[in-house]
């Protein structure tokens, strides 16, 4: 087979160890990895890659771009968020399709697939929120039969007409069970998360602490209490469950131990949770932070850095979900009118290479395990993703061991005019991406075009 690009002499990894080879494209996919390929180029464009890493394009399987929340439009589009995902080394991403009002869950997907369509330029695709169990439930088996096999319900958000209750969780699990589906919950305990709110919500007492009330009124029981009682409704259906953010240590405590004995249940983390905690709500801009569920306690932080490595975290997503200053500043001094999100997509991969694998809490197989191998298999996506092997798609990432860049909004890809890592020097960022064999990140700078991304079909069996 005739080749169109060989990426030589990097250092391939993948989670099983690294490796000196070439690797080298025809079309949209890998043709081969083995080493020496770049010695019978044939014309071949050769990029060389001597002393960099080369890794599998990043997923990252839990985002929201223009997504109407809060009273406002979070404000990563799928242009600016998908060219911020290119020069972070990441080649997939996967949103939520909510509906809205009387929606349909087919509504849903054509309204998110007319907005990412024009504009992406990393492939995407859809987790299916069930916001009505009796209007959705319905639809699941069409949604599986198209290609999407993974599921949200929210057990918060009843002002925004998204939550579900335990009935709907019971029956999805048991539908997914049957159907060959996956549930992805947002776990927090909602009427007593309500409850802590309303005895916090006093003008004395927004003016004595301001945004740290967003920590002060979600304690990590909110999270565990919830994540338990899912558990449970998966233990009985034998559902197979997928706990969202999880962002407590308590909360890698309880998956830990259902996963020991025998229950389908898998958690994420999102890289925020790993490298800040909630001292920032105190900081005069601290308002900027609010992501939902917020940061918490170091403890808990290291607990998720030690649930990487034991397992019982098995993915690492952003849930990117991007407000502007103007945006955040709606909330004048009242907690709960901040809109809730961070910007994540750009700074993903390097934020855990940097703090995870130069930062000796996992080694760089660990890194491509989490951020590439495991979102693909999990969400229905490999081989065709998240591996560098022949017939794969050709999304590749060559980024230096050790070349920094100093995080500065200005200078960045995405839709904000602030970032939460501001100021932080950090290495693992693409020098050069491709996605299905176009290059779309050269020399650091996203050269990409829009629209170039493409909708994928999933399966889960
Ligand atoms: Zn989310």
């Amino acid at each position: 087979m005739p080749y169109d690009l060989i990426i030589a002499n990097g250092t391939v990894v993948s989670p099983d160890g690294t490796t000196q080879a070439d690797v080298a494209i025809h079309g949209e996919r890998i043709a081969a990895v083995a080493p020496g390929l770049a010695a019978k180029a044939n014309g071949a464009r050769v990029v060389d890659a001597t002393g960099k890493y080369v890794i599998p394009g990043g997923l990252d399987v839990h985002v929201h771009l223009e997504l109407p929340f809060c009273g406002t439009v979070s404000s990563d589009d799928w242009r600016t968020g998908t060219r911020a995902a290119a020069r972070g080394g990441v080649t997939t991403v996967i949103d939520f399709a909510i509906p809205y009002g009387e929606q349909s869950l087919d509504d849903a997907y054509h309204a998110w697939l007319e907005r990412a369509k024009p504009k992406a330029c990393v492939d995407y695709a859809f987790h299916m929120a069930i916001t009505n169990w009796d209007r959705h439930g319905p639809e699941m088996p069409a949604m599986v039969a198209r290609g999407c096999p993974t599921f949200k319900e929210f057990m918060i958000y009843a002002v925004e007409g998204w939550q579900s209750d335990d009935r709907a969780i019971y029956n999805a699990l048991e539908s997914c069970k049957k159907l060959g589906g996956m549930l992805l919950v947002h776990a927090e305990s909602s009427r007593v998360l309500d409850e802590l709110i309303a005895r916090h919500h006093t003008p004395e007492l927004m003016k004595k602490y301001g945004a740290q009330l967003h920590a002060m009124t979600r304690p990590n029981f909110i999270e565990a209490e919830a994540i338990q009682r899912a558990v449970m409704w998966a233990e009985v259906t034998g559902g197979r469950l997928y706990i969202v953010h999880m962002s407590t240590g308590e909360g890698a405590d309880i998956i830990k131990a259902a996963q020991a004995r025998g229950v389908d249940v898998l958690a994420e983390t999102c890289v925020q949770y790993l490298v800040m905690d909630d001292s920032v709500f105190a900081r005069p801009d601290g308002h900027l932070f609010a992501c939902c569920p917020q940061l918490k306690k170091p403890k808990d932080m290291e607990r998720l850095w030690k649930g990487l490595d034991s397992g019982e975290v098995c993915v690492i997503s952003t849930d990117t979900c991007t407000f502007t200053k103007e945006q955040k500043d709606r909330w004048e001094g009242d907690w709960t009118k901040i809109p809730m999100g961070l910007p994540g997509l750009e700074t993903l991969l390097p934020l855990v290479y940097t703090k995870g694998v130069l930062g000796g809490r996992m080694t760089v197989e660990k890194f491509v395990e989490k951020c590439c191998a495991n979102p693909a298999k999990i969400m229905g996506l490999y081989p065709q993703k998240g591996v560098l092997a022949a017939g794969s798609d050709a999304d590749i990432v060559v980024f230096d061991r050790k070349t920094t860049i100093k995080v500065d909004h200005a200078t960045m890809e995405g839709g904000a005019d602030w970032n939460p890592f501001q100021g932080w020097d950090l290495a693992g960022f693409a020098e050069h991406t491709f996605s299905r064999g176009k290059q779309i990140v050269k020399d650091y700078k996203c050269i990409a075009e829009d629209g170039w991304g493409k909708w994928l079909p999933r399966s889960l069996r």
